[in-house]
């Protein structure tokens, strides 16, 4: 009987379509919560960093922030799991962020 459980796939090949599989979506709640909990200040608070994608800095703190991708899955798939490619936006600086992309 062989063991499915010690073998792991690599990563080289993605999938092609741009939507979010179910185990994908489910890591992604994990990865961000995750990330949340390491980027909170000592009051629980996570804050906007709209000033790193240009915008006139908000300063807003909340306990619940949009994680945003700097470039999309769709341009670099390999990035979806990378920190360096995510910040924390408020849904208004989120909203702003993607109406600058059009
Ligand atoms: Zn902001």
């Amino acid at each position: 009987m062989k063991s499915k459980s010690s073998f792991r796939a690599g990563t080289s090949r993605l999938p092609r379509t741009s939507k979010l599989y179910k185990s994908d979506s489910s890591k992604w709640g994990e990865f961000r919560d995750a990330k949340a909990e390491r980027d909170r200040d000592e009051e629980g608070l996570l804050y906007c960093q709209d000033y790193l994608l240009g915008l006139p800095r908000c300063n807003i703190g909340s306990p619940e922030l949009d994680c945003h991708h700097i470039v999309g899955r769709e341009s670099r798939p390999s990035l979806y799991f990378d920190e360096s490619n995510l910040v924390w936006l408020t849904r208004d600086c989120h909203e702003k962020v993607h109406a600058h992309e059009n």
